[in-house]
């Protein structure tokens, strides 16, 4: 039997219905508009256009929102000032600093700049020290691994004593994904299994996985065969292919496929993400979620 699609674009959209309740509820009731600014250094075609997502999506839900633009050639100290001045501005609740930065500029010492209880990335070492923590420590949650969670969650897939097996290794999503779903609670509590580069046999991990959370950035990297018959498969890879012509704008666009091949894959596994259009739309969401949350904690609503 095929599986079920785990739609992120439906879920997402789901979420963003919710949150677009509680911006309106929090600010009449509380005066409170959560703040996001987004820091875009130079003009990097993919990073415009995640920035663009990003403050497109805020304004819909009704935040305040700042699209604060720098040129490439911004030295280290001005951007650290810059960094300063939104830890110290009461209407902004969260600071996205867009990745990758110019080579002069040192990425750890910007990410760590920022005010922890503004990190709506979850990058900053306090973040990720809390979320390791776990037991309510986290404030936030790291988008990608977040939205992973609820895609998991809000399809009704058991996680409590299952087999989780991530493939990958990175600080943005196979340590933290994994770190997520061996906390006790809900939505978690599994057994986790983190394979890499380094492990030997990859196939024979794959093969025990309920949950199969694959971020390797490698194109039909996990073959039909490692694919427990009933589980889940969530693919995170995002690859571009190729291009072909949209039919929408006429325009050349990327093809992308995941780190699975999802046509075979789909007749064994239970349920499983497309891509596009599985984690993608969740990491926005979730980014939308922690300033949510962040103005909420600055303001003391519970
Ligand atoms: P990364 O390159 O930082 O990490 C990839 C990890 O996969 C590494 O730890 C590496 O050890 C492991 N790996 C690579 N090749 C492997 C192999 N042959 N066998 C076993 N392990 C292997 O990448 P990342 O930032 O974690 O991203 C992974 C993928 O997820 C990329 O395709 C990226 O575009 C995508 N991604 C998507 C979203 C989203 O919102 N949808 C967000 C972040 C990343």
């Amino acid at each position: 039997m095929a599986a079920k699609i785990i739609s992120g674009t439906e879920i997402a959209a789901q979420i963003r219905e919710e949150l677009k309740k509680e911006v309106a509820e929090i600010k009449e009731k509380h005066g409170v508009v959560p703040g996001l600014v987004t820091i875009l250094i130079g003009e990097n075609p993919a990073s415009i256009s995640y920035v663009t997502g990003k403050q497109k999506t805020a304004k819909e839900l009704g935040f305040h929102s700042i699209q604060d633009n720098q040129p490439e050639n911004i030295s280290e100290e001005e951007l650290l000032r810059l960094v300063e001045k939104y830890n110290n501005d009461p209407t902004i609740h969260g600071i996205l600093v867009q990745l990758p930065l110019p080579k002069h500029i040192n990425e750890k010492k910007v990410l760590n700049a920022v005010d922890p209880d503004k990190d709506v990335d979850c990058f900053h070492p306090v973040n990720v020290g809390r979320l390791m923590i776990g037991g309510g420590e986290a404030k936030f949650l790291p988008c990608t691994p977040a939205g992973i969670q609820e895609l998991i969650v809000r399809s009704g897939i058991e996680t409590s004593g299952a087999e989780v097996v991530v493939v990958g290794r990175s600080n943005i999503v196979g340590k933290p994904i994994a770190n997520i779903m061996l906390q006790k609670g809900r939505g978690a509590n599994s057994t986790v299994t983190i394979v890499h580069t380094g492990t030997k046999d990859l196939a024979s991990h794959c093969r025990r996985a309920d949950i199969l959370i694959v971020a390797a950035g490698v194109p039909g990297l996990v073959k039909p065969e490692w694919i427990r018959p009933g589980s889940c498969v969530i693919d995170v890879g995002v690859n571009r292919v190729g291009e072909k012509m949209s039919e929408k704008t006429g325009k050349m666009v990327p093809i992308l496929k995941g780190d699975v091949d999802f046509d075979a894959a789909k007749e064994i596994a239970g349920a499983i993400t497309p891509v596009p259009g599985g984690v993608g739309p969740m990491t926005i969401t979730m980014l939308m979620k922690n300033t949510v949350k962040s103005a909420k904690l600055a303001a003391g609503i519970k």
